[in-house]
């Protein structure tokens, strides 16, 4: 199809803001996994703990997010990222909240990233068996807002300096779940990683269902894109060039 994907230089700092535990083993844990084994430092930010996503009879909010945290946790720990930090908001009611941004730009002064990773808010239709999940829209359209321009002005959420926290500039966003990407990243040496990290996430899968071959049908076909084996999809915003 192209030749002209430029993979994006590795950062220092990468920070990946999703509604669910699971979102990031889904789509964008390949990238991750690869990041992380090449030493950049990253993080997860997860707004919701996944509390609504249970049709198991009789189970609380309260087990539920208990359960997933832990699922989360174990899936990060397996791609090599260590800090996952949940925001507490109730699943399957998130809103692009002043609030909202306001979190997402505390973690941003807080961690720094050189790249976020985020949801595309645009995308309404996956196909034409899948409505995208409000949670998904919304986050994605909170940490666009958040990155910019408010996370790096000074005088947007000001009252964040009393917690020590100073404007920061992120330099790219590579947004997933997108239907008009325009980037791929390589994942044939960490898609494996991938599959492991999401069937860490056994609440969801109380068939037993392994993910393992719907993931290999997906990174296959963003691989055929750039001519590799394996791949992730990504549109990519250069908010601040490299300077060379
Ligand atoms: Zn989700």
């Amino acid at each position: 199809m192209t030749n002209s994907n430029q993979e994006p230089k590795i950062p220092q700092r990468a920070m990946a803001i999703v509604a669910h535990p699971d979102d990031i083993e889904f789509v964008i844990a390949g990238t991750m996994a690869k990041w992380a084994k090449a030493g950049a430092t990253v993080s997860y930010v997860l707004v919701t703990s996944g509390d609504a996503g249970s049709h198991e009879p009789g189970i609380t909010r309260e087990a539920l997010a208990c359960i997933r945290e832990a699922e989360q946790r174990a899936a990060a720990h397996k791609v090599g990222v260590d800090e996952v930090i949940f925001l507490g908001y109730r699943d399957g009611e998130v809103e692009p909240t002043l609030t909202l941004r306001r979190d997402l730009v505390r973690q941003i002064r807080r961690f720094k990233p050189d790249t976020v990773l985020c949801a595309d808010p645009t995308h309404f239709f996956i196909g034409n068996d899948y409505i995208n999940h409000p949670d998904h829209r919304a986050v994605g359209q909170a940490a666009l807002d958040a990155v910019a321009p408010v996370a790096a002005m000074p005088l947007s959420f000001a009252e964040l300096r009393e917690e020590g926290l100073e404007p920061h500039r992120v330099k790219e966003v590579l947004v997933f779940g997108t239907a008009n990407p325009d980037t791929w990243v390589d994942i044939s040496d960490t898609l494996d990683l991938k599959i492991e990290a999401l069937r860490q996430h056994a609440s969801q899968f109380p068939d037993g269902w392994d993910p393992a071959d719907m993931l290999r049908e997906w990174a296959a076909e963003g691989g055929r894109n750039i001519g590799v084996k394996y791949a992730e999809a990504y549109k990519r915003i250069v908010l601040e060039r490299e300077e060379n």
